[in-house]
């Protein structure tokens, strides 16, 4: 099967390598050099355009930063539009917003390509190591076109309802997240000034209800190590959790908490910038409360 993979950012690469090697995998990236380096590594050819990379592809996969910046390549001389063929399947692994996955998908739909939201979680690690759960919001039969590919690096993969669903989910998962990194951090920092040693504290909330994916693998392996590897970045997450609390407004559902981890988030953007990682709010509490949380 011939595939096509646009978008090699921090997730988007690994997720593209697990496809190299499958079949014949054309890539693509906005900077072109990134396509070019890792067609040099892998079993891959590198496209100078999106309707170059999609030509001929049965199946084309997206992971690029947000569902605008999808749209913005279906047009165009060398837009997606311009090269994918009738019968040909979509699968966007972007964390969307599903209001666009759903315009996206009936631009398609008109002209008979299947389109599916295939947002992931499990990060860079387990898109190296295959283990990503995937988000599919399609209709049945696209779904079983989907799981074959996905299952090139994903382990747990999902049919969780119509188009827009996977980015639905993914939102509230990444939305939750955030609540957790930033009260996890609050948390441990005051326990540091209350005398308690970080890893003493963290030991105990682990083999307690407090616990959570935060308390028993991120600051573990990021923040008590002062390891801070960059590996998503602090905009994508605030990006999901405003899709979330859109959703939540959408539906009329009161979501005070949310909205104020959303908004403590842009506050962290406005002030670590673009390129800060998703952990850097628990810096940012640290600075601001005067305390390390290490050991
Ligand atoms: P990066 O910021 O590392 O990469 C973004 C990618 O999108 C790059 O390839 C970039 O191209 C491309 N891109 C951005 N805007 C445009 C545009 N307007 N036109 C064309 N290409 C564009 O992001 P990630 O790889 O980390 O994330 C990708 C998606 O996956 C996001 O939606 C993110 O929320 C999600 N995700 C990320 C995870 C992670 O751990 N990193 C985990 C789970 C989901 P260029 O190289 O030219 O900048």
């Amino acid at each position: 099967m011939h595939v096509a993979f646009l978008g090699l950012g921090a997730i988007g690469a690994p997720m593209a390598a697990r496809l190299a090697g499958r079949g014949p995998l054309t890539v693509w990236n906005r900077t072109g050099a990134r396509a070019s380096a890792f067609a040099e590594r892998h079993a891959a050819s590198a496209a100078a355009t999106p309707r170059e990379a999609v030509r001929g592809a049965e199946v084309v996969l997206t992971c690029l930063s947000t569902s605008a910046d999808v749209e913005g390549l279906l047009d165009g001389p060398e837009g997606l539009l311009a090269g994918l063929r009738a019968g040909s399947l979509l699968l966007d692994c972007t964390s969307g917003d599903p209001a666009t996955s759903r315009r996206i998908a009936a631009r398609l739909g008109a002209r008979g390509i299947a389109f599916a939201d295939a947002p992931v979680s499990g990060g860079t690690n387990g898109a190296e190591a295959g283990t990503l759960t995937v988000m599919v919001g399609a209709d049945a039969a696209t779904f079983a076109r989907a799981r074959p590919v996905l299952e090139a690096f994903g382990r747990r993969i999902e049919h969780v309802g119509p188009v827009g669903a996977g980015d639905a989910l993914k939102a509230v998962n990444n939305a939750l997240l955030a609540a957790n990194i930033l009260a996890v951090g609050e948390g441990l920092a005051a326990l540091v000034k209350a005398g308690v040693a970080p890893r003493t504290a963290l030991d105990v909330l682990n083999a307690s209800s407090g616990r959570s994916f935060v308390s028993e693998v991120l600051v573990p392996e990021r923040v008590l190590t002062g390891a801070w590897p960059r590996t998503f970045r602090l905009a994508l997450l605030a990006k999901d959790a405003g899709i979330a609390t859109a959703l939540l407004a959408d539906t009329g559902v009161a979501a005070p908490v949310l909205e104020r981890v959303h908004a403590t988030l842009a506050e962290a953007l406005a002030e670590l910038g673009a390129s800060a990682d998703y952990l850097d709010p628990i810096r940012r509490t640290e600075q601001q409360a005067g305390v390390e949380i290490r050991g």
